[in-house]
C-alpha cells in the first residue's frame, strides 16, 4: 500500500482528491496521513468527505477513516463501475471538486456514465462550471472520450443550491496531446453573473472591464440569475483561441469591492495573454492528471503552482511515467510527460 503524506506540497484537499483519482484509475490502494495538517481545522471537512464517499461508491472501495475531522484515510479501490450517479455536496461545498476526483476513472471505465451534482457550481478556490465546460472538458475530449456538461442553475458560495449534469462516453485508453501554442484569438467575452445583489455591483464591474480592455460593448454581458438560493457574483473572462480556450474568474464575496472582483479576473487574463502560453495556471494543474494517465503529452504554461508540483509528485508515486519540467525564456514553463 502506498503511503502519502497529506501535508506535503500544497497540503490541502487537492492531495487527497488526486490520490483518490489516481487510486481509482490504477487500482492501487493508499493510506494518506496528516490530512490538511497545516490548516486551521485539520482533517477531512465535509467537502473532502464527499469526495471520499463519491470515490468509494464508484470504485466499490473499502475505506477506513472516512469521517469528519479524520486525519488518516485508507482507501482500497475495487473495480470502477460506470453508470448513473447523483451527488448532493451540501450547501457550501464545491461540486466541481467532487467531479475532479471521480472523472479520471470514469473516462477510462468500461461504459458510459451520467452524473448529476447539486451544491456550489461557482465557489472560490475551485473551478467554476464555465471553466470546466469551456476550458477543461474540451481538452479531455481531445484525448478521445466524449464528455458534455450542462448547467441547470448556478449555485454560489455559501448558499449553494446549484445543479449540473455530465455525460461521459469513454474511448478506451486516453490519448495524449501536445499544446505548445494557443494560435489566433478567435473570440473574447466578459461575463458577469449576478444573483440577489444590487445592479450597481455588475455595472461597476462592467465599467472597469470596458475601461481597462477597450473591447467593444458587444463583448460583455450581464446575466441576472433568477431564483438563486443566495447572493452571488462572478466575473468571468473567456478567451477562445485556435488551440485552447481559457476562462479567468473573479469571485465576489462580502467586503470585497466589485472593482477588485473584476480586476482579479482581468489580471489573471493579462498575465496569460502577456506570457503567450496556451495553458493557464489552473488548467495546468488540472490537465496534468489525465495526461499522466494517458502516459504522454506536453504543454507550455506559466510558472507552476503548488497544486501542479504536488500533482507531479503524486503522479510519480502512482504511475510509471516520467514528468519533466523545463523553464523557458519569458517566464514560460514546459511540462512533458513520457
Ligand atoms: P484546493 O485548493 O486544494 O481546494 O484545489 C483547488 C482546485 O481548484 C485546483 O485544481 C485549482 O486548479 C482549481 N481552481 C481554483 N481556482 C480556480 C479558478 N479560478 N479557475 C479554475 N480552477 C480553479
Amino acid at each position: 500500500m502506498l503511503t502519502i503524506d497529506g501535508s506535503f506540497g500544497e497540503g490541502g484537499g487537492q492531495i487527497l482528491r488526486s490520490s483518490l483519482a489516481l487510486a481509482m484509475v490504477t487500482g492501487r490502494a493508499f493510506r494518506i496521513e496528516k490530512i490538511r495538517a497545516g490548516r486551521k481545522k485539520p482533517g477531512l471537512m465535509r467537502q473532502h468527505l464527499t469526495a471520499v464517499q463519491a470515490a468509494t461508491r464508484i470504485a466499490l472501495a473499502e475505506v477506513v477513516g472516512a469521517e469528519i475531522g479524520s486525519t488518516t484515510v485508507e482507501f482500497r479501490p475495487g473495480a470502477v463501475r460506470p453508470g448513473e450517479y447523483s451527488f448532493a455536496v451540501g450547501t457550501a461545498g464545491s461540486t466541481t471538486l467532487v467531479l475532479q476526483t471521480i472523472l479520471p476513472a470514469l473516462l477510462t471505465a468500461s461504459g458510459p456514465s451520467r452524473l448529476s451534482f447539486e451544491g456550489g457550481t461557482h465557489n472560490p478556490f475551485a473551478p467554476p462550471f464555465d471553466f470546466l465546460a469551456k476550458a477543461f472538458i474540451p481538452l479531455v475530449n481531445r484525448m478521445g472520450p466524449r464528455v458534455s456538461a450542462t448547467l441547470e442553475r448556478p449555485g454560489f458560495y455559501p448558499a449553494g443550491g446549484g445543479k449540473f449534469s455530465l455525460t461521459i462516453e469513454p474511448s478506451g485508453k486516453l490519448a495524449g496531446f501536445e499544446l505548445m501554442k494557443r494560435g489566433e484569438i478567435l473570440r473574447r467575452q466578459g461575463r458577469i453573473l449576478l444573483a440577489d445583489l444590487p445592479g450597481h455591483v455588475a455595472e461597476r464591474e462592467l465599467d472597469l472591464l470596458k475601461n481597462k480592455t477597450g473591447w467593444d460593448d458587444t463583448f460583455f454581458s450581464v446575466e441576472r440569475v433568477q431564483g438563486s438560493r443566495g447572493p452571488g457574483n462572478v466575473v468571468m473572462i473567456e478567451i477562445e483561441a485556435e488551440h485552447v480556450t481559457e476562462v479567468f474568474t473573479g469571485f465576489g464575496e462580502v467586503g470585497r469591492p466589485a472593482e477588485a472582483v473584476a480586476t482579479h479576473a482581468l489580471q489573471a487574463c493579462r498575465q496569460w495573454l502577456d506570457a503567450d502560453v496556451p495553458v493557464g495556471v489552473y488548467l495546468a494543474d488540472q490537465i496534468l492528471l489525465p495526461l499522466a494517465i494517458a502516459g504522454r503529452g506536453s504543454y507550455l504554461t506559466l510558472p507552476l503552482s503548488r497544486h501542479s508540483t504536488t500533482h507531479i509528485d503524486l503522479v510519480r508515486q502512482f504511475l510509471e511515467v516520467r514528468v519533466a519540467v523545463e523553464g523557458m525564456e519569458g517566464g514560460r514553463w514546459m511540462v512533458r510527460i513520457e
